[in-house]
């Protein structure tokens, strides 16, 4: 069906034909899976040389899954709206959209990178059926949507509790008084956010959000986390991802850590009295983690680490980091890595790192400004043994994966979902025909 009779359907005809859409989209995703389990399942167990082998359908079942469940996340807003009687023509032709351009990109290939496409004949499936289109007009009235809502907060009804819009106004206001007149001169200047921004922005809660009350947090969830970045992030980008820092640190230790550690740490995180930095990747080693190289060796009371790390976003002035460091030197996979929580003072620009074992320097960049990229080398840099996140080694690398396995079950995929691809094709488009 096309969108200009798709539009002038009933919304319960329009939510039918989106639930067949996402039950195409699930048998296609159940399909998928069971190709994949068949290459890299042996003996009952998953084979981790055959899913190396076979990254590429592995990786693309990741996008497929996550593509269906956008659009289950897409349908079930649409008919919550229609229910309350809101789903107006804005809703209804991003909801279009999304599913005209979701459910061709799944049956034709989705784009994981530019240079890859996952299709169902790599699966050696059948193609979903592709039951909404859309058309130029479509996105051109969608553009012109989007330009009507400039000065509102979202272009379409989120459908998120009055708690949330609460949050909304109110990061909104804080963006645009205390952000947005000056971030283009620290962009200009390169220069780090002034540290009162981030001292009002912790008296609001941003660094505690989703940290539980008993230690300090505001206890709310991810779908909190995405509306204050939004509006923070309108500001400024480098405004928006402040938090990012210590809601990695923060759950890393929610969920990997010991309760010592936990009662130490995370009330210090919520108030902002420290601020984190996320210290994983190095100049050989970035998607491939569990590769990494920086060594941390037990000596006494105390880790010894030597090696270097790169890329890492604000770093000089950060208090603590989560530093991710092979403790087995025995091994060159996840297996041996170990999560510490590493003490650091504060730098300046002058003297970036002046912490004993540690050197480093700016990476300048064009764009994502505000908190500064280094790179750092540690030799002989100490952190106190009882710092070893959940106080066993080689868990490392399972620990940061649990923190995007949290981070999946908690997200409102429905907002974010529905959010993102309404502007993505809308201020695509809207671009494109100024
Ligand atoms: C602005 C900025 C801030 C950052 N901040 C931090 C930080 O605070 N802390 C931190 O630890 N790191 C940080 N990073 C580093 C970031 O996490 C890495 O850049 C990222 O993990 C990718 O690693 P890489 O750059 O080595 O690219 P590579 O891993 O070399 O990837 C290069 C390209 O190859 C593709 N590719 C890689 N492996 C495969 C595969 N198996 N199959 C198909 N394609 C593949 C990738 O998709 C990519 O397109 C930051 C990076 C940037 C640019």
């Amino acid at each position: 069906m096309s969108a200009a009779a798709a539009r002038a359907v009933k919304d319960d005809d329009l939510l039918a034909l989106f639930d067949a859409a996402v039950a195409d989209a699930d048998a296609y995703v159940e399909a998928a899976k069971h190709a994949v389990r068949a290459k890299v399942v042996k003996g009952g167990k998953v084979d981790r040389v055959a899913i190396d082998v076979e990254q590429h359908v592995v990786h693309g079942f990741a996008w497929v899954a996550t593509y269906a469940e956008a659009l289950r996340q897409t349908a079930l807003w649409a008919r919550d709206l229609s229910g309350k009687g809101a789903f107006s023509a804005v809703e209804r032709t991003a909801a279009i959209l999304v599913f005209a351009e979701y459910s061709a990109q799944l049956a034709g290939g989705v784009p994981m990178t530019q240079v890859e496409i996952i299709r169902p004949a790599d699966f050696g499936v059948e193609a979903p059926a592709v039951r909404v289109f859309a058309t130029q007009d479509d996105r051109s009235a969608f553009a012109q949507m989007v330009r009507d809502a400039a000065g509102k907060a979202t272009v379409e009804n989120p459908n998120l509790d009055h708690e949330f819009e609460m949050i909304r106004d109110q990061f909104r206001k804080f963006a645009d008084e205390k952000v947005a007149p000056f971030a283009h001169q620290w962009h200009l200047n390169d220069e780090l956010i002034p540290l009162p921004i981030l001292e009002e922005m912790g008296a609001l809660g941003v660094f505690g959000l989703t940290i539980p009350e008993e230690y300090g947090g505001a206890g709310l969830g991810k779908t909190a986390m995405c509306v204050v970045s939004e509006e923070l992030s309108r500001g400024y980008i480098g405004v928006g991802s402040l938090g990012t820092r210590s809601e990695i640190a923060a759950e890393l230790i929610l969920t990997g850590g010991t309760d010592a550690q936990k009662a130490e740490w995370l009330p210090k995180i919520a108030s902002a009295e420290i601020l984190p930095t996320a210290v994983f990747t190095e100049p050989n080693t970035g998607s491939d983690l569990g590769s990494l190289r920086t060594r941390a060796a037990k000596d006494g009371e105390s880790y010894v680490v030597t090696g270097n790390k790169t890329w890492i976003t604000h770093a000089a002035r950060a208090d603590v980091m989560t530093l991710l460091v092979r403790t087995d030197p025995n091994t060159s996979n996840f297996s041996g890595l170990s999560m510490l929580l590493a003490p650091k003072q504060r730098g300046t620009d002058a003297e970036p790192f002046p912490t004993p074992g540690m050197t480093g320097g700016e990476i300048e960049v064009l764009g994502y400004r505000g908190m500064k990229e280094y790179e750092i080398g540690f030799d002989g840099f100490q952190v106190p043994a009882a710092n070893l996140l959940g106080g066993v080694e080689g868990q490392g690398f399972k620990q940061l994966m649990a923190t995007f396995e949290s981070a999946r079950i908690q997200t409102a995929a429905r907002a974010v979902g529905v959010a993102q691809c309404a502007l993505e094709l809308g201020l695509k488009y809207a671009v494109e025909r100024k």
